[in-house]
């Protein structure tokens, strides 16, 4: 099986370029057409010799995955389906267009929701990914894919880390991805146009905090401990106070930013109770809280709050002096919306291999 290039450093290679018997400078190259010519074939390097080329082309591979379906919303919402290396196993990416009016007419800003694990372990009750379990990591490549393979790639203004999987839990290739995308020899992205969510995996936490410069935000749901272990088992592991604890040694004054998802489950996170305590654990840090609406999923007595609950539980958070949005809920009609993503399409079946 041939070596995979996309999601090398530049200094990876360089010394692949060296090896080759090729220039050190062709490393440089190499990083240009992959990252930032995006071509997938080395005969397209056409500043490379012809035996360069071939010399690379016998042992490596670009190694882009392009999707094998994609689906449209109502709202503009995308959705596609990328296979991985698992047989018979396909990760999702949702790419979220904002318009400039309410015309749609300019397209202002286009977001892709990557995945970063082929499923998940953390079992969280709220999750049609969850409930899938865990099939396998996902490389820097087949993570990277995800941001150049679409049809919009060109046009992507921010990308979040929210799709299918923990994204700590796979940190050796979801950091390397994160270089590319922010380097100037990768994609040259700022990290301000990057957000890595987590549900909080305390001993991994440190590194993506001191490593890199993107936003964070953490996967809250429930201020009150036991009530959080009941919807989300890490807690038991690793609990939330912790992870505030640890987030408060860090500045979110400037340009970092940290934000937290509360997902709005009726008669279960819904009450003043809980946005009081809610309001109490975040005290005194900068940050956002979005609330999400509940997407139903099969088989679970959990439903979402209602709008009256969700305005109220907003107004009191916001009282408390704590910056709180509703998330819009977009491309719900292909289950590409929030806690939806199955690897599955349309709860279609697989598609062959
Ligand atoms: Fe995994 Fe995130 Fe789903 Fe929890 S919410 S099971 S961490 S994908």
């Amino acid at each position: 099986m041939k070596e995979v290039l996309l999601g090398k450093t530049a200094s990876e290679l360089q010394e692949i370029a060296l090896q080759a018997g090729l220039p050190a400078y062709a490393g440089k190259q190499l990083a240009q057409w992959i990252y930032q010519k995006r071509v997938t074939d080395f005969e397209a390097m056409t500043n490379l010799s012809k035996a360069a080329r071939a010399a690379l082309s016998a042992r490596y591979e670009v190694g882009r995955t392009a999707p094998v379906e994609a689906f449209t919303s109502r709202d503009g919402t995308r959705k596609y389906l990328f296979p991985t290396r698992v047989p018979g196993k396909y990760i999702e990416t949702v790419m979220i267009p904002q318009y400039e009016d309410a015309s749609e007419g300019g397209l202002a800003r286009a977001t892709a929701c990557v995945s970063s694990q082929i499923g998940c372990k953390m079992g969280c009750r709220f999750c049609m990914t969850g409930r899938g379990g865990f099939h396998g990591q996902l490389s820097a490549a087949e993570i990277l894919s995800q941001l150049l393979g679409i049809d919009e790639a060109e046009q992507l203004t921010n990308a979040v880390f929210m799709g299918m999987g923990e994204p700590l839990d796979n940190w050796s290739e979801v950091s390397r991805a994160l270089t590319v995308i922010t380097a100037d020899w990768g994609l040259g992205w700022s990290p301000k146009r990057v957000t890595l969510s987590t549900i909080g995996v305390l001993p991994v936490l440190p590194h993506f905090l001191d490593e890199s410069h993107c936003h964070l935000a953490v996967s809250l749901h429930n201020p009150f401990p036991e009530e959080r272990a009941a919807l989300m088992p890490v807690q038991k592991g690793w609990p939330l106070q912790e992870v505030i604890r640890l987030l408060r040694k860090y500045d979110f004054t400037g340009q970092r930013r940290v934000s937290f998802e509360y997902t709005m489950f009726a008669g279960v996170n819904d009450s003043a109770r809980h946005a009081d305590a809610l309001a109490r654990l975040l005290r005194g840090i900068p940050c956002r809280i979005n609330l999400i609406r509940f997407h139903a999923i099969p088989d679970s007595p959990l439903r979402t709050s209602s709008p009256e609950t969700i305005a109220a539980f907003q107004a009191r958070l916001q009282r408390a002096g704590i910056t709180t949005t509703l998330r819009a809920s977009r491309g719900e009609d292909i289950l590409a919306a929030c806690g939806l993503l199955a690897g599955k399409g349309l709860r279609k079946p697989d598609p062959e291999p």
